[in-house]
């Protein structure tokens, strides 16, 4: 009994160890230089140069705060690496911008209205920075902010930070400003606390070495979204982990709206946007996308950055045709990025990094197979037979999957254009076989 319990646990640890590789994982930025070129293999990215650079210029944009409520279309054929790019920008923001992501028919599926789950999603995207007030510890960095008196010029106005323990240097840096602002001498140790409430007048305050209790501020940021589900009374902040947020009442939304807006006049939050990424954006339809053309306007708007794989094909919810399957008039505002199919170099550089990534070694001529079959078929097919080629070398108690391994996993699951082709041939034998004609739906075989 005790023997099956040690080996049930050491069960649990190793699982436990398993960790989950997706089809993004190796993807850790944009792979751009300082001048934002497209370095040709860098953070897990290959090739695209011009998407990439592209991107990394929103992106430039984004990180200054130029833009607010733009939006960007990421256009190519299925497995051109729409989402690992956008994939790409999110890394690249950094944690404190927000990111946050769906699929175009995620909104038909969920359990709440379609304006609901975009609202949701624009919340989720915009970010609040929170000042909050805390006590300095010695040798941290502070923030003394010196407010311009009534009449002063701009030059009296300032912020210094510097570190607590480098006191002297703080008043050597400060002191010019200090001084043609007060009129009075400050010496070190002083710690400098500026009264906001006395109006022009700045205190100093002695404080014996070491014991500075001046308050700095800490920031926090949080999104808008996080914010409504935690003061949603019918959710609770658990939702926050559950994601089963249901909808949230308009009111709850406007108190926020107001209070985050309170929060900005004092001075106490600055609003951060992210950026919204809708992928298969041609699933939405004609009110979703009315929708996003009247959220976009909102100046707390996030950057939108959406992607399609579709041509010419009609606008859902409508019986008109338009490219990429979204109206011209938001199309019309979209900074559009097209994506180019991979050479086989490419392609060969993108499953080398899988296979490191999948922790799978791999023969030169099992790569070469491989390389060809991606370039024939499709990168993603490609990638999928790494993972399953790996199960077949290991069954076999081989080292390092070889064009055998290629071959039987090549021969178990059919790619694409095999499975059109089967099906063409023997369609009769399947139930609803009929494609009806003329109903202004194209079947799909990309
Ligand atoms: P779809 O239109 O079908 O959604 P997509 O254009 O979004 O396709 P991705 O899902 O981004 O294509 O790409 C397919 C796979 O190839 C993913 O695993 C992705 O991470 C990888 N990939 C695509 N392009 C690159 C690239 N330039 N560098 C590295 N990996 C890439």
């Amino acid at each position: 009994m005790a023997a099956a319990d040690v080996k049930v646990n050491a069960e649990v640890r190793d699982l436990t160890r398993i960790e989950r590789i997706g089809a993004h994982s190796h993807i850790r930025g944009l792979g751009l230089d300082d001048a934002l070129e497209a370095r040709a293999v860098s953070q897990g990215m290959v090739g695209q140069a011009k998407a990439r650079k592209a991107a990394g210029v929103i992106l430039q944009m984004i990180k200054e705060g130029k833009i607010a409520g733009r939006a960007m279309l990421l256009a190519g054929q299925p497995g051109t690496g729409k989402t690992a790019i956008a994939m790409g920008m999110a890394k690249a923001l950094g944690e404190e911008t927000p990111f946050a992501m769906m699929t175009g028919s995620e909104i038909f599926s969920l359990e709440m209205s379609k304006t609901e789950a975009l609202t949701q999603a624009f919340r989720k995207a915009i970010g609040v920075r929170i000042k909050e007030e805390t006590e300095i510890i010695e040798g941290e960095v502070v923030e003394i902010e010196i407010d311009r008196p009534e009449g002063g010029s701009a030059a009296k106005t300032g912020r210094l930070t510097l570190k607590t323990t480098e006191m002297e240097t703080i008043y050597d840096l400060g002191q010019k400003m200090i001084e043609s602002l007060t009129k009075e001498k400050v010496s070190a140790g002083d710690v400098i606390t500026i009264d906001k409430a006395s109006g022009p007048s700045t205190k100093f305050v002695q404080c014996p070495e070491g014991e500075l209790q001046k308050r700095k501020e800490v920031v926090h940021v949080v999104t808008l979204h996080e914010i409504d589900v935690i003061n949603s009374r019918t959710q609770g902040f658990l939702a926050l982990f559950s994601g089963d947020t249901g909808e949230i009442r308009s009111e709850v939304r406007e108190q926020i709206d107001a209070k985050v807006a309170e929060w900005r006049e004092e001075g106490k939050a600055e609003i951060v946007p992210g950026v919204l990424f809708i992928d298969e954006v041609h699933m939405l339809d004609i009110e979703c996308f009315s929708f996003l053309n009247r959220a976009l306007e909102n100046d707390m708007a996030p950057i939108l950055v959406t992607a399609t794989n579709r041509g010419i094909t009609r606008i859902r919810g409508t019986n008109y045709r338009s490219p990429h399957g979204v109206p011209i008039d938001l199309l019309d505002r979209l900074l559009i990025i097209s994506t180019e199919p991979y050479s086989e170099k490419e392609i060969r550089l993108i499953l080398d990094i899988r296979c490191e990534e999948e922790d799978v070694e791999m023969t030169e001529d099992a790569k070469e197979l491989l390389t060809k079959i991606g370039h024939e078929t499709s990168l993603r097919y490609a990638i999928q037979l790494i993972t399953a080629a790996a199960i077949v070398c290991q069954r076999r108690k081989g080292s390092e999957v070889d064009i055998e391994d290629i071959s039987k996993v090549y021969s178990m699951f059919v790619d694409v254009k095999r499975s059109t082709q089967f099906l063409i041939e023997y369609q009769e034998q399947y139930m609803f076989n009929e494609v009806p004609a003329g109903d202004g739906e194209e079947m799909e075989t990309s």
